[in-house]
């Protein structure tokens, strides 16, 4: 790994004698910048090893909406710790899993009721693709097994999920062999796109088991946008040809678009959603399948073999379930989308200049989420670097330069990411 010498006298020993034993994600790890050492964080604020300070614009993957190391998710850690880290979950429940499986579903539309806790994104994608298949087995419909998911759509790098990622994120061609076929289609964003995924339902849709959906922000696909009318389209269609409706909230949930969820936005209800990211306000790792009482219902069963056969080991992690509902207390107490429409209007106007440079393509914005996208980046290492040089700690991927910050984060600070991202960009 390219170590950065001027700063590797300064690294801490840990950092010398471990970083030869990791295997960092999506990295070459032969060519990749040697990752940044933190030893704290605090707010919207990444402490690094050598005491410099960054101002987060992407809030760890998008997961710590109230800002790092918040105190009411941290004291109800603490008070988990002392009673009961973990206990499985097999035969055995706890007032934390319970509770917030409640709380969820009270909070989400429609008949969303039933939850099922996984331990990160992908697995909960895993779980809703199983759900949906084993609903049909359950019914007594045997070919109904591949899924309608979409270009520029990310569902998580398990193989069951790479398969339903757009082909290029998901390495469809370099894992071909081992990935099970879907069919990924346009999103029906037009009335053209409309008539084709209608077609091609009405060619395909007794092998189909659902439609899986990003709703209203594809992620790590790009940061592309629809509207609520495409989600409406995809939920007629899945009416007309009796097929699951999956939405992956696991971006798009817990305020990030501006609603709580995306399908609250949008005035749609899926059959099953996953939740995760955000979940635990970015503190541990926890992910939910929720299924609506008809997709349940069609497990409840005096047959073993209707049961869903999934149970991952620390699913409803009590520490990370504690964590979850002191989050969704702050929810509550706090003015979060209130926090979130001030970024947006923040986001618009701060990233607004950037549509007069050269190389910029597009800017656009939809709640806490704040998209410069570029004809391509040649250098995102460069580019990545040059933002530390600025202070703040910000990660281009594709053609892209985003912002999703923390909700709390302070207006001078959303200043200075919004003015980092336009100086960068302006020097390309
Ligand atoms: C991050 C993400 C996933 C995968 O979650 P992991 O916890 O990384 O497995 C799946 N779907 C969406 C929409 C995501 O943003």
């Amino acid at each position: 790994m390219a170590e950065d010498t001027s700063k590797s006298k300064a690294a801490p020993e840990w950092y010398r004698a471990g970083l030869p034993h990791i295997w960092l994600p999506y990295a070459q790890m032969k060519t990749a910048p040697a990752p940044l050492p933190v030893v704290r964080t605090a707010g919207s604020r990444i402490v690094l090893a050598d005491g410099r300070e960054l101002i987060d614009g992407i809030a760890s993957w998008w997961t710590a909406c109230h800002g790092y190391n918040h105190p009411h998710i941290r004291a109800a850690v603490a008070r988990q710790m002392a009673d009961m880290p973990h206990v499985m979950f097999g035969g055995l429940v706890h007032e934390q899993a319970l509770t917030l499986a409640r709380r969820l579903a009270a909070m989400l539309p429609g008949d969303l009721t039933r939850v099922f806790f996984s331990d990160s994104g992908s697995v909960s994608v895993e779980v809703a693709m199983k759900m949906a298949v084993q609903y049909w087995l359950n019914r007594g419909v045997r070919a109904k097994t591949t899924f309608v998911a979409f270009k520029g759509g990310y569902h998580g790098d398990t193989t069951g999920t790479m398969a339903v990622c757009d082909p290029d994120e998901g390495m469809h061609a370099l894992f071909a062999g081992l990935l099970p076929q879907h069919i990924i289609a346009d999103l029906p964003d037009t009335e053209e796109h409309a008539a084709a995924l209608d077609a091609l339902l009405a060619r395909a849709h007794g092998t189909i088991a659902g439609i899986l959906v990003e709703p209203l922000v594809q992620g790590a696909g790009g940061m592309k946008f629809h509207d609520a009318g495409t989600l409406r389209r995809l939920r007629a269609l899945a009416d007309k040809y009796e097929l699951l409706l999956i939405f992956d909230e696991i971006f798009t949930g817990f305020g990030r678009t501006g609603a709580m969820f995306a399908c609250e936005a949008a005035g749609v209800t899926p059959d099953i959603v996953t939740l995760s990211k955000a979940l635990t306000g970015g503190t541990l790792p926890l992910a939910a399948t929720i299924a609506t009482s008809t997709v349940f219902d069609a497990f409840w069963s005096d047959d073993p073999q209707k049961a869903l056969m999934h149970g991952p080991t620390f699913m409803a992690n009590a520490l990370a379930c504690a964590a979850a509902n002191a989050s969704l207390d702050l929810f509550e107490r706090e003015p979060r989308l209130d926090q979130v429409a001030r970024i947006a209007a923040a986001l618009e106007e701060g990233l607004a200049p950037a549509r007069e440079f050269l190389r910029v393509k597009d800017v656009r914005v939809k709640g806490a989420i704040g998209v410069v996208e570029l004809d391509r980046i040649d250098d995102v290492s460069a580019l990545r670097a040059h933002f530390v040089g600025e202070g703040v700690f910000v990660r281009p991927f594709g053609n892209i330069v985003y912002l999703a910050p923390a909700f709390t984060i302070a207006q001078d600070e959303l200043n200075t990411l919004t003015s980092a991202v336009l100086k960068v960009v302006r020097s390309l």
